[in-house]
């Protein structure tokens, strides 16, 4: 890990259009640089997305940053492209950041994260902003499927919501109190173990409850749901909005499968994305979906050891990888263990442990 230092660091150099070319490379390398003390310099920020450039939601994610770090900034500006930031020393407290937007609070959250889990002392942040979006963690992911985990690597942290915020009027909050300083615990989850139950929720602002109703009903014939493990759940936010979550619960983790109600989309459209990536993780037998591997890999690499089994990994974890490798001296091997006519399987395992 590169250490902080009293004489002047040269800055690391990230393109970021390099490999999956969004949020992320951003946010990790926020992080990073926060953790390492490490000044970073970032250039074509989300060159690959159709508007590329500091949204809202990116801004919030660096001035968040900024403030818990003491840091330096340039180019902190929206639609801005290129970006120097210069951390000093992480402050633990009391923050709140606010996207404005319906822009994702949950991703601007995933950035101050680590850094104010690992800083001793506890914090108290308040997010604001959507917590239901397209392409982005929504609050019960982060609450049901990721925290636990993290939690089982020794983070100490709390998250609950207040209020739901859907595109386009946003306004969701919530808050979480980290209980600083980690002791890391290495977390290897090659199996899921036994399936315990499959449940599915209809969440609902502002809307007739017949769309709920609807997505439930879908979801019921569609993964051949009881009664028992369905839920229809009307909830507090300042315009409509409507999500679809399939959980799966088994022995050794949960996973969690979003999709999200939009004007004139079908309610059994929305609820059909989300029983198909639902399915397609029942039918991999692994562990760890897609979007749960690309947010493992950044705590996995901080605790210097740690695996999981996944489905073929996509661009934002193969870039996440590389992004991290700017940062952190540790490994990260991706290994294909696909059988012949089986479903995809990769095993990811960094850190030098080979348990
Ligand atoms: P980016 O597109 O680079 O801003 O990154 C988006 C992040 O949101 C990645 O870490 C994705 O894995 C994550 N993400 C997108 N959709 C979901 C979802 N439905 N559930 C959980 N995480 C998600």
């Amino acid at each position: 890990m590169a250490r902080r230092g009293g004489q002047k660091r040269a800055f690391v150099e990230i393109d970021g259009a390099a490999g999956e070319g969004g949020g992320q490379v951003l946010r990790s390398s926020l992080a990073l640089s926060l953790i390492t003390g490490a000044p970073v310099r970032i250039k074509n920020i989300r060159a690959r997305r159709s508007k590329p450039g500091l949204l809202r939601q990116h801004l919030t994610a660096v001035r968040a940053a900024t403030e818990i770090g003491d840091a330096t900034v340039t180019g902190d500006e929206l639609r801005s492209s290129a970006l120097e930031f210069t951390p000093k020393e992480i402050r633990h407290g009391e923050y709140r950041f606010a996207v404005g937007t319906a822009g994702s609070s949950t991703l601007v959250f995933q950035t101050v994260l680590w850094p104010l889990a690992l800083t001793p002392g506890r914090s108290r942040v308040v997010f604001e902003g959507g917590t239901h979006n397209p392409k982005a963690p929504p609050f019960e992911f982060i609450a049901r499927a990721f925290l636990p985990l993290i939690e089982r690597m020794g983070v100490r942290v709390r998250a609950s919501i207040e209020r739901h915020g859907f595109y386009p009027a946003g306004g969701g909050r919530f808050v979480v109190e980290f209980e600083g300083g980690v002791s890391w615990q290495p977390l290897h989850l090659r199996e899921r173990g036994e399936l315990k139950q499959v449940r599915a929720e209809a969440l609902w602002a502002n809307l007739p409850k017949g769309v709920a109703d609807r997505e439930l009903l879908a979801l019921r014939d569609g993964l051949g749901l009881t009664r028992a493990a369905l839920r229809s759940r009307e909830v507090k936010s300042v315009g409509p909005g409507n999500a679809v979550l399939v959980e799966v619960e088994s022995e050794r983790c949960t996973e969690v499968f979003a999709d999200f109600g939009a004007r004139g989309r079908p309610a059994e459209e929305v609820a059909e994305a989300a029983m198909k990536e639902a399915r397609a993780y029942l039918d991999a037998d692994v562990p760890v979906a897609e979007h749960l591997a690309d947010q493992l890999l950044l705590p996995m690499a901080l605790a210097g050891a740690g695996s999981f089994r996944t489905v073929t990994p996509s661009l934002h974890t193969t870039t996440n990888i590389e992004v991290i490798g700017r940062f952190l001296d540790v490994d990260i091997r991706v290994t294909n263990e696909t059988r012949e006519d089986g479903p995809a399987r990769y095993l990811v395992r960094v850190g030098d442990d080979e348990l």
